[in-house]
């Protein structure tokens, strides 16, 4: 059985990981391996370009890390708070959210963030009547409906608005935050149902995240050696074009070459294009949110906040471009040199805001590193930077997101069975997401691929 991968990102690694012992798989790609997993040498440090960490809660990304060997090397980050600056102040965001929706409203009426009028409104979830829940809802809609618009822009759309680099107006609850649409749809008050879901805190000695020590990167190597050692053969070019020229059966041509399946592990239009006239109508319809992030060095006296600081986020309306700031140095204890530099990733880039796009790297460093001395109101100076752009960087999942999956995969399906599309476009952009979506492909394209052998 030979199979095309197409995508040398996470998602495909995944998939030609699959399907390897099996199947003689050659992976296409055009640019570095590991697509948006990269990591660089920065103060001495391997510091990722684009994710630095993976959710442990779907085990995908740390089982995919454990069989390429790397499992001692996973790391977690320190636990640490989060700031959210917001109307020209740094706010502790309170405890016990989930993805920002408050389950304690004790600690919500100590927040100064939301005010008392913010925390009454909010607690208001608790005796309210139900809020009718549609199949899919967007984010903002769901929780402004029960806690208020307060907890809507200060809570909400600083943690998942930044995660998904996009405006939670419009962004689909079903597709991001799917606990909070289904608890919304069993239990009358979500506070109530969400704490009744949150694990008690000792349960798990499980961190939340967890990441290899030597950056991203270090998976992408152990990954292609293993893959290598496997006899995958990986071709440095982009494909143009997958045809069948016999319709419903036969081998596929990659570019001119013979295949029995492929896995398309690319974003969604580009895999529209390589289809052509084989690709389902709506396919190539995502929208894509360009990001960067800034790296810096700056001395950790002039910082002047609390070690135990991982990160900062900005809530809408403050005009900023910076969206995040995560302080490296103390979310990864290993980064720490004892010396008084310490490293920040600062980021910019949501739907909507294409300044980014038009400015220099100079500009644009020279901006966050101004809005984050506004944030925490200490004048900063770089002594070292590096600018990561990453256009085309997050899926927009909007509304009726997973309607469209379901519906592209399945008019694949009818008309191309023995192609699957994985990666960050689909069922999630975060690493295990992809590699989930990567593996689950290349496992329907070999047995597609075996059951017409079987049957032939
Ligand atoms: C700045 C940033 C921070 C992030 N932080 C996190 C985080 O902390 N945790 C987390 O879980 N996720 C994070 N993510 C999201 C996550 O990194 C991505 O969603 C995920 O890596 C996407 O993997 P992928 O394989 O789907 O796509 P990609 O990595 O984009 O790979 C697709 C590959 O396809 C190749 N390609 C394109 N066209 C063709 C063609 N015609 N033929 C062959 N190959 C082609 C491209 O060169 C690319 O390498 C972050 C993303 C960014 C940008």
């Amino acid at each position: 059985m030979r199979i095309a991968v197409v995508g040398g990102g996470i998602a495909g690694l995944a998939a030609a990981f699959e399907v390897c012992e099996e199947a003689e798989v050659t992976v296409y790609e055009p640019g570095r391996l590991g697509g948006k997993l990269r990591t660089s040498e920065f103060g001495g440090l391997p510091v990722d370009e684009g994710p630095d960490a993976f959710l442990t809660r779907t085990p995908a990304a740390v089982d995919l890390t454990v069989s390429v060997g790397l499992g001692d090397d996973l790391v977690a980050p320190a636990a640490g708070r989060t700031l959210v600056h917001f109307a020209g102040r740094l706010h502790p965001l309170p405890s016990g959210l989930v993805l920002g929706v408050p389950t304690d409203i004790a600690a919500l009426a100590m927040s100064r963030l939301l005010g008392p009028l913010g925390a009454a409104r909010a607690a208001w979830d608790i005796v309210a009547p139900s809020t009718p829940v549609g199949d899919d809802e967007s984010v903002r809609n769901l929780v402004a409906a029960r806690f208020g618009r307060r907890v809507a822009d200060r809570l909400v759309e600083p943690l998942l608005g930044s995660i998904h680099a996009a405006p939670t107006a419009q962004l689909s609850a079903k597709a991001t935050a799917p606990s909070l649409l289904t608890t919304a749809r069993s239990s009358r008050s979500l506070l109530v149902g969400l704490r009744s879901q949150a694990p008690p805190t000792t349960s798990s000695n499980t961190p939340v995240f967890l990441a290899p020590r030597a950056g991203m990167a270090s998976l992408v190597e152990a990954l292609v050696a293993k893959l290598r050692g496997a006899g995958v053969t990986f071709v440095s070019q982009g494909v143009r074009t997958i045809r069948q020229p016999n319709r419903g059966a036969g081998l596929l041509d990659v570019d001119g070459e013979p295949y029995d399946g492929a896995v398309l592990a690319v974003a969604a239009p580009e895999a529209a294009r390589i289809l052509g006239e084989h690709a389902p109508r709506c396919l190539g319809s995502v929208d894509f949110t360009d990001v960067v992030v800034a790296t810096v060095c700056v001395s950790r006296s002039s910082v002047g906040l609390p070690d135990d600081v991982n990160g900062v986020l900005v809530a809408p309306g403050s005009g900023m471009l910076m969206t995040a700031c995560s302080f490296g140095s103390n979310k990864w204890p290993h980064w720490s040199s004892g010396s008084d530099q310490m490293v920040l990733r600062i980021s910019a880039g949501r739907h909507g805001d294409s300044r980014t796009v038009k400015l220099s790297d100079d500009e644009i460093v020279e901006t966050l590193i101004a809005d984050l001395s506004a944030a925490i109101q200490r004048p900063l100076a770089a002594t070292q930077w590096r600018l990561s752009r990453w256009p085309g960087a997050f899926p927009f999942y909007r509304v009726g997101h997973l309607g469209w999956v379901d519906k592209v995969r399945s008019d694949l399906a009818r008309t191309l069975p023995q192609v699957a599309l994985a990666g960050s476009s689909y069922n999630g952009a975060g690493i295990p997401a992809c590699v989930a979506s990567g593996r689950g492909a290349a496992r329907q394209v070999s047995t597609v691929v075996s059951d017409v052998s079987t049957a032939s």
